[in-house]
């Protein structure tokens, strides 16, 4: 039987000059949540703050959220959190930030729950918003953490990234500005837009895909596919960075209802032992398993709804076309040295396979299967 699809939470807001609907939100305090300093440097911070300001509310701002945010930083968060009091959270900058944000808000709201693994399965989920709802604004466009149900924490000790899905997480308002992204440079936003098409192919082939996740990661994908290599270019171009943007949420309410599969699987685990920034890991693995899935005659069925958006090409061509074009390596050599690689081997194939997103992939491989594709997408072979 199908899962219930869930499109967002209370609000979804695109287009140009939405972040003003901050002015909006009704409460007394906000917590805003951000990166490094870009948000302050494009002056995005200074404007959030003063419509929240304008909508009533006090702020304070939590900055340094690290790129792949540590278990260590939420907790900190979750106690900054315990003394001011917010009645709204606001995750502003990349998938890290907001990621952070929502764990943050987790232990904010439940100060007895001291680790990750107490809000992993198989314990239960806890019920969120009786003490603050959650805004997500995305300084990228890629992970689309504004409208999905998932974080990825990492554990400084063992190296470990924690995914976690559950939709109690989504996020209540997301506000997707092109004016927060124009600053992002080329390389993030070629490779978290590459992130975002992953998403769309894997939730296409997974097999919990239904009708509604299928049009939206058909449009989503056209909608990449058009723009991505053109903002590459002309980075502020805020139409081109606007239909990106959008690309990438769409992607999100597809691949958070329906999942995705064994190229965020592997992407997840070479992140975590290498220090590969997400979009970049997809997007290297993702030509290589579109030409493996295609051993699945559903998967060839569903590869073709989105070649035929296009002109009928393969689209594992168009990926690689579109990976070169924005200087993506076409496989793992040039990043990690081979000696570590093949040290891991064994541990990344069994990370692999225990990933949540395995399940749903088209074509499952068997410990033999997964150390085959690792060997080929570091050798590109
Ligand atoms: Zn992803």
């Amino acid at each position: 039987m199908m899962r219930p699809m869930k499109l967002g939470g209370e609000q979804i807001m695109f287009g140009q000059g939405c972040l003003e609907h901050l002015k909006t939100l009704s409460g007394k305090k906000a917590c805003i949540v951000t990166g490094g300093n870009s948000m302050e440097r494009s002056g995005i911070l200074k404007k959030s703050e003063s419509f929240l300001r304008e909508a009533g509310m006090d702020v304070s701002v939590f900055t340094g959220v690290e790129s792949d945010p540590t278990f260590q930083t939420v907790q900190r968060g979750a106690t900054w959190m315990l003394k001011e009091k917010p009645d709204w959270i606001v995750g502003l900058g990349g998938g890290s930030a907001m990621d952070a944000a929502k764990a943050m808000w987790i232990f904010y709201e439940h100060p007895e729950l001291k680790t990750m693994e107490d809000i992993m399965p198989p314990n239960e989920f806890p019920v969120l918003r009786k003490k603050a709802f959650l805004c997500c604004i995305p300084s990228t466009a890629g992970t689309a953490s504004e409208v999905s149900r998932s974080i990825v924490i990492s554990d400084n000790e063992t190296g470990m990234k924690h995914g976690l899905g559950n939709m109690e997480m989504m996020p209540d308002v997301a506000i997707c500005d092109p004016e927060v992204t124009v600053t992002l440079p080329a390389k993030i936003t070629a490779e978290t837009g590459m992130d975002a098409i992953t998403h769309d192919l894997e939730a296409l082939v997974s097999n919990r895909a239904n009708s509604l996740s299928d049009i939206l990661a058909l449009g989503s994908f056209e909608m990449l596919v058009h723009n991505l290599p053109q903002v590459y270019e002309d980075l502020n171009n805020i139409r081109l960075r606007e239909e990106v943007l959008k690309g990438a949420m769409i992607a999100g309410l597809a691949f958070t209802n329906v999942s995705l599969g064994i190229i965020h699987s592997m992407a997840h685990t070479i992140g975590g032992h290498f220090n590969i920034a997400h979009g970049l890991a997809d997007a290297i693995i993702l030509p290589y398993i579109i030409k493996y899935n295609r051993q699945s005659d559903y998967a060839v069925k569903k590869y073709k709804l989105a070649e035929d958006r296009l002109d009928g090409e393969p689209i594992e061509n168009i990926i690689e076309r579109m990976n070169a074009h924005m200087s993506i390596p076409d496989s793992f050599q040039s990043l990690i040295a081979e000696d570590d690689y093949m040290s891991a081997l064994d541990e990344l194939v069994a990370e692999a396979q225990i990933d949540g997103c395995t399940k749903t992939s088209p074509v499952i491989p068997d410990a033999l299967g997964f150390k085959d594709l690792f060997i080929q997408i570091y050798y590109g072979e």
